[in-house]
């Protein structure tokens, strides 16, 4: 028998009623419901400035503006990045007819390891595509020395990394270009959604035409482009969830203290904060020898926990036999790694059954 209500693994943050449908009441007089409306307009500035990014475009969802900016890119040949993410990356790549070749991750906080990228550089090789996973920010200062001793673009998947400020910076800020999602079990949501930040004029250019089918102007398509806009009824949500975004992350932030403090020793866990990163608390991932049979028990608890990432993308049904590269730690953190659940609505009490229940099942 199962015991207790379900703890879900993530519950999408929303407004209130009555707040969604005042935002939305106006489009019923407008009848302007896509293409860069009020709505839409007004995000892209406010996410601009509250990302700190210099140039924001808004899409539909964060895999096509990945996508799209890899194209705009217009990259070639070999694309370093890690197989420890979600399948969205590592399609964004091979959807592009490009090569992804996987680097090893970190074994503290499960960015990719800088100091591998070097040996997988060959002369085809023309990007990185690095994850910020669980919005722990990637090496950005090493993975920009060796970008440009090399003259590689660094495009960021930084999906997980809504909100996430180093040394008073915008995560966004770093490398030629950033994917944001928006999508509804994010930090950050407008229900479907996502954006591409970036220093680069002409690629915000290109994306701006490239997101609506390659249109110059009434007359001129110059761009194979598909349709990836954002709706004015997403970007509604996106506006008022913007309201509630800091309170949400403050919510996440109690969360994941109260974990560490409950589960430190007992399962390995995220390094400690550093001092100059500004978190989002997106997830809170636990490595743990017992991870199947943890996940078993607390089933049986009601509380729902997600092995997220597993597998690593490069062994998906789709890519199998495809990539023999070696990634030790992404394979070993795979193999072990739970996502716990954590989300705004989450209470201190929540937190304590959870852990009540992974120190029963580890018999500690
Ligand atoms: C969610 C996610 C994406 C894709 O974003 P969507 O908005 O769902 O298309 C890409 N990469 C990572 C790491 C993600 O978690």
């Amino acid at each position: 028998m199962k015991e207790g209500k379900v703890i879900p693994v993530i519950r999408s943050s929303m407004p209130e009623f009555d707040e969604y449908v005042e935002m939305i009441r106006p489009l019923w007089e407008s009848r302007w419901l896509s293409n860069m409306g009020k709505n839409h307009e007004e995000l892209t500035v406010k996410l601009r400035d509250y990302l700190k990014v210099n140039e924001l475009l808004l899409f539909v969802n964060g895999h096509m503006a990945l996508e799209l900016c890899l194209q705009a890119m217009g990259l070639t040949g070999e694309v370093i990045t890690t197989p420890f993410t979600f399948a969205s990356t590592t399609h964004a790549i091979v959807r592009n007819g490009l090569k992804p070749v996987f680097c090893d991750i970190k074994e503290d906080d499960y960015t990719m390891d800088p100091d591998k990228i070097e040996a997988l550089i060959t002369p085809k090789t023309s990007a990185i595509v690095p994850v910020h996973v669980y919005g722990m920010p990637c090496d950005v200062e090493k993975i920009g020395q060796i970008a440009k001793k090399h003259n590689l673009k660094v495009i960021y998947d930084a999906a997980h990394a809504f909100g996430v400020e180093v040394n008073g910076k915008g995560i966004g800020s770093y490398g030629d270009a950033s994917m944001y999602s928006f999508h509804a079990t994010k930090v950050y949501h407008s229900i479907e959604g996502g954006a591409i930040a970036t220093k680069d004029p002409a690629i915000a250019d290109r994306l701006t035409r490239l997101r609506d089918f390659g249109i110059r102007d009434e007359e001129i398509v110059d761009e194979i482009g598909p349709n990836a806009k954002m709706n004015e009824f997403c970007a509604a949500m996106g506006l008022l969830n913007l309201v509630n975004v800091d309170r949400h992350i403050a919510k996440r932030k109690a969360v994941t203290q109260r974990y560490r403090e409950q589960l430190n020793g007992c399962v390995k866990i995220l390094p400690a904060e550093k001092t100059n990163v500004r978190y989002n608390y997106a997830y809170f991932p636990i490595v743990t020898d017992h991870r199947d049979k943890l996940m078993e028990e607390l089933g049986k608890q009601n509380i729902r926990v997600r092995k997220y990432f597993y597998p690593l993308t490069k062994d998906m049904e789709c890519y199998r036999g495809q990539f023999a590269d070696q990634t030790p730690v992404a394979e070993h953190v795979s193999s072990h790694v739970l996502a716990l659940p954590i989300y705004e609505e989450m209470t201190i009490e929540d937190v304590d059954r959870v852990c009540r229940a992974i120190r029963q099942a580890l018999g500690e």
